[in-house]
């Protein structure tokens, strides 16, 4: 069997809350996983919608082997459904949502078996999307399960949200999240690094270390203390970070400036060359954060900024902190 389709290591607390409801066949028509990006959820979600196809599944797990299984692993399952924004788009669009009120109503392929459907992320519906689900929620037609993954569960309707079995992921312990993460960064000190930069995310950690952008994050780290040193304009600054990715360079932002809180909270360190930022008040740094969480928000949406004037904006802001 892949290990493509077994939850993570980290993720045997909520694995074990899924198989005691299977076993007590109180599995309910509606579940939400929410918790951070690149945690793991979707691949959690895919193990527990495989071993509900399989035909022999072993411990709630599937064989890998059944026809089911085979169907599965090609994309063309009769009994699931899958979906996600369509390439390019950010959005659920309504059509895609409207099907599931045929889908779910048909009896399931297999002979006594369940119709699957997989949501993600289920913030990427608007009002009208989320509408449309609503009613397949309400009524739940025959033996139906439709899981929901969200990364920010806030932004789903209440009425969405009430309807579901909420099981939370939140950032894996990490001790878990490393030993797993060194059978990819090999060594133990590269590991913890890698994770700290990715704020205790193992798939971030992964990603950060297989694209080496953490070398990216140094970058930036360096092209701030030459400003803070006096020995770059925050202008020269923006006009080198305009081409980089705004997603990339606020994800960075907000991680340093969740340091910079933690270190007056706890005293932890923060990374190289922000010690010149000891100085802004723990308040002023947390409006700040304020606002670049609203900026990344209104980026993640698909708001058309200019890059340029963000960046300018962000840093002249963040410097007049300092005085
Ligand atoms: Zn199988």
């Amino acid at each position: 069997m892949s290990d493509a389709v077994m939850a993570y290591p980290w993720q045997m607390p909520q694995w074990q809350q899924v198989c005691q409801l299977l076993e007590e066949q109180r599995l309910p028509h509606a579940l939400l996983f929410s918790g951070p990006a690149d945690t793991g959820k979707k691949r959690f979600a895919d193990a527990m919608l495989a071993g509900l196809l399989c035909e022999q599944p072993r411990q709630h797990l599937c064989c890998g082997e059944c026809k089911s299984c085979n169907l599965r692993s090609q994309g063309s399952h009769p009994d699931l459904k899958v979906i996600c924004p369509h390439e390019g788009k950010r959005q659920i669009g309504v059509d895609q949502v409207r099907v599931l009120q045929q889908f779910t109503g048909q009896s399931a392929f297999r002979e006594g078996g369940k119709k699957l459907v997989l949501v993600y992320p289920a913030e990427a519906m608007n009002a009208f999307t989320a509408n449309a689900l609503l009613k397949t929620l309400e009524e739940p037609a025959g033996d139906t399960v439709i899981v929901l993954l969200s990364h920010a569960p806030s932004q789903l309707l209440p009425t969405i949200r009430s309807r579901c079995l909420q099981m939370n992921f939140g950032i894996p312990p990490e001790a878990a999240a490393l030993s797993w993460l060194k059978n990819y960064v090999g060594d133990d000190a590269q590991a913890r690094v890698v994770l700290a930069e990715a704020g205790g995310r193992p798939l971030a950690a992964r990603a950060m270390f297989e694209n080496d952008s953490l070398n990216e994050s140094l970058q930036f780290d360096q092209g701030l203390s030459a400003v803070a040193a006096g020995s770059k304009s925050v202008l020269q600054l923006a006009e080198e970070w305009q081409g980089g990715e705004p997603l990339t360079l606020l994800e960075w932002w907000l991680r340093r400036l969740v340091a910079l809180i933690r270190h007056h909270n706890t005293g932890e360190p923060v990374a190289e060359g922000w010690q010149a930022f000891l100085g802004i008040p723990p308040v002023a740094v947390f409006e700040h954060y304020d606002e670049a969480l609203q900026l990344r928000a209104k980026i993640q949406r698909g708001a058309n900024l200019n890059k340029r004037l963000m960046v300018e904006k962000l840093l002249l802001e963040w410097f007049a902190l300092r005085r």
